[in-house]
């Protein structure tokens, strides 16, 4: 056809390219599970296709992605058709574009409900998390779990009801006795990070492909034609939806109907709200994102929905999305770029780490030029070649890393990695014990000036000895000049020596020596813990100080002795043994006292530990106390303070503003205490 016709104009050719490319990514990801390219690579196609067919009428067909929803079902499962089509969600991603959201709600329902006090008043949304997992349909007929279905092109699905049943979270009959005749219950499917992490260190053991995230998991875990493998793999679901309802009042709002969904056993998410006009959408949007890391499970977003049933009906729908509805997306956390090179960088401890060199590319909200590789296996595991288009992905605080080549991508001269055989600041030999994972440089302290630098800004660090001020640069050029080379020289710093280094001013000198000064008379643990010896962090160096009470006790300590304590294994009492073994150690320490460093002695091991075995999560911000204050006085009772809430944790300790750790302490109903609380348990045990 096209040989006779005119040629196509570049916009024809470059929306034609934009299909074929967005319906194969499509199909990689709805169909096969198995995506080709991040979410936001495919969401970057996706609007520019949008964009052109909106300038362009006439090129948009039906079968453009952008009319349509999902991917086609799997053959192998028998098809279900929806009796109310299962849509996707317009996607908003700026602020401006939620406020132009809610400006045309607000106007198109003004329209409508001329005759309605309402007309003036803002918009009132129902809102929710954008859960990263997979559209479900769950057919309930007079109470009883007949069907489950995925969303598929929208106008069907497969029929997954074998394995939606293995899924614990879901009830097979609804708690009530006066059930509707017929109930479609609109769901994700979804699977909580741990989960995932366990799922993929399990298919490593065993030498299977590893999952690319949790959604995918969850996909491929659900697809399964034998459910007895799905029923291993710990799948969850909230719902958000309705399709068919027979038998029963349709609630008004959207919130009624999650709150009449969570009476009936369905599981729904705590983390909703109702809230007015734009203002309340960006509000519940920022509080979101602060919390996002924190949650168990991953969202790309957040959904906002008109909440008034009669007045989403007004509104109505668009081909393959409500117009009453949108979802608001997060600054994606996974993007596409090159490597550009990969060096190797030398840890405290020696270690070497390959580090990917990247070009420069957004995500997570801010801007990547390194990615951990952690170490060799880890590069040859996942195959990234000098060269690779690959995978970026950061989350939350978490340091980026390289999730994967895209192999289709690979130019022909692209090079694999080498390990050096010498180190690269000091040129000491490279070596890796046969059972280890990491290759470290030999040389030591002494030698290496990374080794040397790394110690020293972990001596310093604020968890240690707490040396404000003291930061990596002015460590680097320290170390650089010789002007030192072990933690004792920070003690014989004067003002001259300081105040003539680069950044450095007669104030910022006197801040630094202030700050040495200061950190002369510190705590065990926090010397323990700056010493650097290899695995005892933080909670160990407590628990050594608790334990031993003295650094004598602890320097001539038996390996019998520091395996007594709680905490320590073969393995760290080997690390603690060699370290006070080598004279160079002990000559560091004898210096440091010498340079006026000291610390009251610790006689833990005789205070009265009430609260021993107990662990505490600490969430919010408390009104007066600081977490470090209040963590300080739970150890000093003997008590733990852990990061993330499970079954084993005693209390919640949560202050204003407390997120999902405070809402997962409600499910797993842990005992939950204010500043107030934390305080009177402290003062009655
Ligand atoms: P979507 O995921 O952007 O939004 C619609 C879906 O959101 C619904 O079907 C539902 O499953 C889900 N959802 C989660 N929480 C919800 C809530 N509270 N209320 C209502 N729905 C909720 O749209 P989509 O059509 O499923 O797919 C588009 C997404 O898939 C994009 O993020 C895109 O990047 C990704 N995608 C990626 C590739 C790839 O190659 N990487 C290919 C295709 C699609």
């Amino acid at each position: 056809m096209l040989d006779n016709g005119p040629a196509p104009s570049a916009w024809q050719q470059r929306a034609q390219w934009l299909q074929n490319e967005l319906h194969r990514h499509a199909h990689a990801y709805y169909v096969l599970d198995q995506p080709t390219v991040p979410d936001a690579e495919y969401d970057r196609l996706f609007s520019e296709l949008q964009a052109l067919e909106a300038a362009h009428p006439e090129l948009c067909s039906s079968t453009s992605p952008t009319q349509r929803v999902g991917g086609a079902p799997l053959p192998q499962f028998e098809q279900v058709q929806h009796s109310v089509p299962m849509l996707s969600l317009n996607n908003a991603f700026a602020d401006e574009e939620v406020i132009a959201f809610d400006k045309r709600l607000g106007e198109g329902l003004k329209d409508n409900f001329k005759d309605s006090p309402e007309e003036s008043q803002p918009v009132t949304y129902a809102v929710e998390l954008k859960f990263d997992g997979l559209a479900i349909n769950l057919r309930y007929e007079h109470g009883v779990l007949v069907q489950a279905a995925t969303r598929g092109d929208g106008a069907s699905g497969e029929n997954v009801t074998a394995n939606i049943r293995t899924v614990r979270a879901i009830p097979l009959r609804l708690h009530t006795d006066h059930p509707p005749a017929v109930l479609d219950v609109r769901g994700e499917v979804l699977m909580y990070k741990a989960d995932f992490m366990r799922l993929n260190a399990r298919q490593r053991d065993a030498g299977l492909k590893e999952f690319a995230n949790p959604r995918n998991a969850a996909a491929g875990s659900l697809r399964q034609l034998d459910s007895r493998i799905t029923a291993h793999r710990a799948l969850r679901f909230f719902c958000y939806g309705i399709g068919m309802l027979e038998g029963a009042p349709l609630p008004p709002s959207h919130s009624a109907l999650l709150d009449w969904y969570a009476a009936l056993g369905l599981p729904v998410c705590p983390v909703r709200a109702v809230v007015q006009g734009a203002a309340g959408l960006l509000d519940f949007y920022r509080q979101t994102g602060a919390s996002r890391a924190s949650l168990p499970y991953d969202i790309d977003g957040v959904v906002y929905k008109v909440n008034d049933v009669a007045q989403q009906q007004k509104l109505g729908y668009v081909s393959r999305a409500p117009r009453f509805a949108i979802a608001h997306k997060f600054p994606a956390e996974e993007a596409l770029t090159t490597v550009l090179d990969i060096e190797v960088q030398v840890g405290r401890t020696g270690a070497i780490t390959p580090v990917a060199r990247l070009a420069p590319v957004a995500v997570g909200g801010v801007t990547v030029t390194n990615a951990t590789l952690h170490n060799e296996d880890e590069v040859r595991r996942k195959d990234v070649r000098l060269g690779d288009t690959v995978i970026v992905r950061r989350a939350g605080d978490v340091i980026p890393e390289v999730v994967a080549p895209v192999l289709e991508r690979r130019p022909p001269t692209a090079t694999e990695f080498i390990m050096p055989t010498r180190c690269p600041v000091c040129d000491s030999p490279i070596v890796r014990p046969e059972e280890e994972s990491i290759a470290r440089c030999s040389g030591g302290w002494l030698k290496c000036a990374a080794q040397r630098k790394g110690g020293l800004m972990h001596f310093v660090s604020r968890r240690a000895m707490d040396v404000e001020g003291l930061g990596d640069q002015l460590i680097e050029q320290l170390v650089d000049k010789n002007l030192i080379s072990t933690p004792a020289d920070l003690y014989k710093l004067g003002f001259t020596t300081l105040a003539q280094l680069d950044r450095m001013a007669d104030k910022s000198a006197i801040n630094v020596l202030a700050a040495l000064e200061k950190s002369r008379a510190t705590t065990l643990p926090r010397l323990i813990y700056g010493l650097g010896i290899r695995h005892v962090g933080e909670a160990t160096a407590k628990e050594l100080a608790r334990h031993f009470g003295k650094l004598d006790a602890l320097m001539t300590a038996s390996e019998e002795d520091l395996l007594s304590v709680a905490d320590v294994g073969p393995v760290v009492a080997q690390s603690i043994l060699q370290f006070f073994q080598d004279p160079l150690n002990i000559e560091l320490i004898e210096q440091l006292l010498a340079g006026g460093v000291h610390w009251s002695e610790v006689t833990l091991s005789s205070t009265p530990q009430p609260f021993k075995g107990k662990t505490f999560v600490l969430t919010g911000t408390l009104p007066n106390l600081s977490r470090e204050e209040a963590g300080a006085q739970i150890e000093a009772m003997g008590g733990k303070v852990a990061g993330s809430v499970s079954k084993k944790t005693s209390y919640v300790v949560a202050g204003e503003e407390a997120g999902s750790k405070l809402t997962k302490a409600q499910e797993l109903g842990i005992a939950i205490l204010d500043e107030a609380g934390l305080l009177h348990l402290l003062d009655n045990v």
